[in-house]
């Protein structure tokens, strides 16, 4: 019998089945729409968890990016300075704005924004609007480092914290350093409401100004009365009630990935060609997916290799400034996000593993690579 295919990750909901008693409750008083009381609960019990001041549930963690760059004020031919190593959705709603993107690399301390490519980048165009970081598989960015530089420069800091949901940088949660943070419920993220996404800022009149575009920006009036462009971003009331339940078991969630993490560093730790992700003692990731470095094996070599043990994997994200939508814009950097993307491997990180499947793919990888050389 051919094994199951083990995932990078995929959907997880409680055992105890919190998610369907918000979503029956919902059916129950026919709230399925518009908005409601699973919004509401959602928006605040996240709030809570992260201990940040407002939040506004979105339809995806894409449209939450494209509403924190409406929310401070970039439009027509405004620079938004971006982290170039990323999935393209962080970049996508610079372009929605009518932006422009300038994308900085990374370093290998964090692999996320290389400060000192943002101090470049700022002083090239120090009137950019608006600077994008991401904490890419749940690793935080030097934030101390990348907060300084954007307020010496005036400029509004987003953090796409779509991957980094319950990260502590300095003790404190990523995506609430910055003006706005962002985060994301798609289906392969810690915690998922099939999809959707989150906007949070300690500004109460932004967050408010966010419901209001994200539902049709409908002026107070009895008949529709628009004096502004609107967009149809709002969560659902069923989709918010799945996120409810989630957001009961994202501890024991991150403590699951935070195993995998720790599983894969014992287990792989003889073999030369691989190292890990970095782990900075500022930082407790929530390692969403746990990703290596390999020296001297081709990543598509041992990809395939655990394609055909029905293991899946994939490469760490191909840089933006790589892109071919995206690389007549200017790019700030050297080779790191390169680099990483060139030689990075995800494993399966998926949180309904067992030991028995982590053990296959470890096993796996012992195999490919003793073979290797
Ligand atoms: C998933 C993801 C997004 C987009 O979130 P969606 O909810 O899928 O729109 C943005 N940025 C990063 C880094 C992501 O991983």
């Amino acid at each position: 019998m051919k094994n199951e295919r083990i995932l990078l990750a995929s959907p997880h909901m409680s055992d105890q089945g919190y998610e369907k008693e918000y979503v029956k409750e919902a059916f129950d008083t026919n709230w399925i729409a518009p908005l409601g009381a699973n919004v509401d609960g959602f928006e605040k019990e996240l709030a809570e968890f992260v201990s940040v001041g407002h939040a506004a549930a979105l339809v995806s963690g894409t449209s939450a990016i494209h509403m924190a760059l409406k929310a401070a004020d970039v439009g027509s031919g405004d620079i938004v300075i971006c982290q170039s190593l990323t999935f393209s959705a962080t970049a996508n709603p610079i372009i929605y704005q009518n932006a422009i993107p300038v994308f900085v690399d990374s370093n290998l301390e964090t692999w996320n924004m290389d400060p000192m490519a943002l101090r470049k980048a700022l002083e090239k165009y120090p009137n950019a609007k608006a600077v994008v970081v991401v904490h890419l598989y749940g690793l935080a960015a030097q934030l101390d480092e990348i907060m300084e530089i954007c307020s010496e420069f005036g400029v509004t800091l987003i953090e796409d914290a779509a991957e980094s949901l319950g990260t502590t940088y300095k003790g404190k949660y990523t995506g609430t350093f910055g003006k706005y943070g962002i985060f994301s419920f798609n289906g392969n993220k810690i915690i998922t409401t099939s999809g959707g996404g989150m906007l949070v800022s300690e500004d109460e009149e932004r967050i408010a100004k966010v419901r209001f575009w994200s539902t049709q920006a409908r002026d107070k009036a009895r008949h529709y009365q628009h004096s502004e462009v609107g967009y149809n971003y709002r969560m659902s009331n069923i989709v918010a009630g799945i996120g409810r339940g989630q957001l009961k078991v994202l501890t024991n969630r991150i403590t699951k990935k935070r195993n995998i993490h720790e599983f894969y560093k014992r287990e792989l730790a003889e073999l030369p060609q691989i190292s890990f992700m970095p782990e900075n003692d500022w930082s407790e990731s929530n390692f969403w997916l746990s990703s290596i470095l390999l020296d001297g094996v081709d990543p598509n070599y041992l990809m395939d290799e655990l394609d055909k043990a029905n293991i899946e994997s994939r490469p760490i994200w191909k840089p933006m400034h790589l892109q071919p939508v995206f690389e007549k814009y200017d790019y700030i950097g050297g080779n790191v996000a390169q680099t990483l993307f060139e030689t990075g491997v995800c494993l399966p990180s998926d949180t309904k593993m067992t030991d028995k499947e982590l053990y296959r793919v470890t096993n796996t990888i012992k195999r490919v690579l003793s073979n290797e050389k």
